[in-house]
């Protein structure tokens, strides 16, 4: 079977998991959070003390790190450290720069492309992530780049950093956005960039059914489903 790909890419905080999460519940696709994948590692980078841009430091542990994805009854996705559960776990800030130091490491996105390739040769997947139109799935059928202002992501972020019970200062969210941006669109390894072909969709000024239904517009369009 030919499946369909929907790869949605973009910065931190542009709304890209809880959009791409709704798309595919509605297209009845299988969603696929590649963050959580970097994130699962990240941690075990911070479990093991190894500096997570230490290249030979990881390359060392990888072999020994069991990485899975698996979805509970409601179709949510669930991460997997060495058959713990860390789904949790890999969602507090401090996390957020292991594993945006890990997903520089060209060694560590070579072990995970396979994984998420092999997601989307089995299933109609929405996939998100920075480098999914460009590296990942480069025949993508529907390409997106999603963004939003930095300002209009913190402030995002803020909303979803209380609904944790982790809340923040507004003006470090700013900062470690802005940072990972930097991070993410200069590195050597799968930068973030937008795919020629892809579309983008700015959310700034849209809320979240907007944006979902513009989304859903887009993807409609490209595959005439
Ligand atoms: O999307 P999320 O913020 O959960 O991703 C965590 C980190 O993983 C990002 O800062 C980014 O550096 C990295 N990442 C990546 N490639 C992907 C997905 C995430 O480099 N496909």
């Amino acid at each position: 079977m030919n499946t369909i790909r929907v790869a949605i890419d973009g910065p931190s905080g542009a709304g890209k998991s809880t959009l791409a999460r709704a798309a595919a519940a509605d297209l009845g696709f299988l969603y696929v959070d590649t963050g959580a994948i970097y994130r699962t590692v990240g941690l075990s980078a911070r479990n093991r003390a190894v500096d997570p841009g230490d290249e030979v430091a990881m390359a060392k542990i990888l072999p020994s790190l069991q990485v899975e994805l698996r979805y509970d009854g409601t179709g949510q996705q669930r991460m997997y450290l060495n058959g713990q559960d860390v789904s949790e776990e890999i969602r507090l800030p401090e996390i957020s720069r292991y594993a945006s130091a890990v997903s520089a490491l060209p060694v560590v996105r070579a072990y995970l492309m396979e994984t998420q390739r092999e997601l989307a040769r089995k299933h109609n997947v929405v996939m998100d992530g920075r480098d999914i139109g460009t590296v990942v799935l480069p025949d993508a059928e529907v390409k997106i780049f999603l963004t939003a202002s930095a300002r209009v992501r913190a402030e995002r972020r803020c909303r979803e950093l209380e609904g944790r019970g982790t809340p923040q200062p507004f003006e470090e969210v700013l900062r470690d956005i802005e940072d990972r941006d930097f991070r993410d669109t200069h590195r050597e390894a799968a930068p973030l960039r937008k795919a020629a072909e892809a579309t983008l969709l700015d959310t700034s000024a849209m809320d979240f059914q907007r944006s979902l239904e513009a989304l859903l517009e887009i993807i409609r369009e490209r595959t005439g489903l």
